[in-house]
């Protein structure tokens, strides 16, 4: 009952392009659909530490590999990416792979589904904290993807970058769920949060 939804298939009315102006992308039966080219999505709504569900899945179409099929992403305060690919019968590098920390950690397994079929990802999320411009607590995430746990209180490094690792840079405490336009036609359904409160004290 404490869950806030931010996409319940209907409308994307919660969801903006990354200037702020409406979403683009498709919506459909039930679920939403990258338009590539018309970039990533946000949540109008921000937030902070919180257990998040998201259904996602990739295209039944497979066309591509590595890195080039079935990519697009989850951003946790539109910062961190939690990687969203079609990693069925498709190896790539280990910190790229479906329902990694994209660049940092690997998934603990492979638990993807085929593409076409609705996948989850249910993410307890304790993000970092500052003190002025000071890291005192990095972001600390757990990860279950289709029921299987991926991340167990993963420290995150840093903010998500490509190829290198960035240290943190002092933020709020709240900010959007970001959803990567990578090209391809990932869909996604059902997503809501639940906040959570009391994890101010290490
Ligand atoms: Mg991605």
């Amino acid at each position: 009952s404490d869950a806030v939804v931010l996409f319940d298939g209907r409308d994307l009315a919660k969801w903006a392009a990354m200037d702020g102006s409406p979403a683009k992308w498709k919506l459909e039966g039930g679920y939403m659909e990258v338009v590539p080219k018309t970039g990533s999505i946000q949540s109008r709504e921000h937030f902070g530490d919180c257990q998040l569900h998201v259904e996602w899945a990739a295209p039944t179409e497979v066309k591509g590999e590595s890195q080039g099929r079935g990519n697009s992403g989850v951003f946790v305060l539109g910062l961190y990416e939690l990687q969203v690919l079609d990693c069925y019968n498709n190896p790539t590098y280990a910190d790229g792979t479906t329902a990694a920390i994209y660049g940092q950690f690997p998934p603990l397994v492979n638990a993807c589904r085929k593409p076409g079929e609705w996948q989850t990802y249910d993410v307890v999320w304790v993000g970092p904290r500052f003190e002025a411009d000071k890291l005192v607590r990095p972001a600390c995430v757990t990860v279950i993807h289709n029921g299987l746990v991926v991340h167990h209180c993963t420290e995150l490094i840093g903010r998500t970058t490509h190829r290198q690792l960035a240290p943190y840079a002092p933020h709020p405490p709240t900010g959007p769920l970001v959803l990567q336009d990578h090209g391809d036609l990932v869909r996604y359904r059902n997503i809501w949060y639940r906040p959570l409160t009391g994890y101010d004290e290490a």
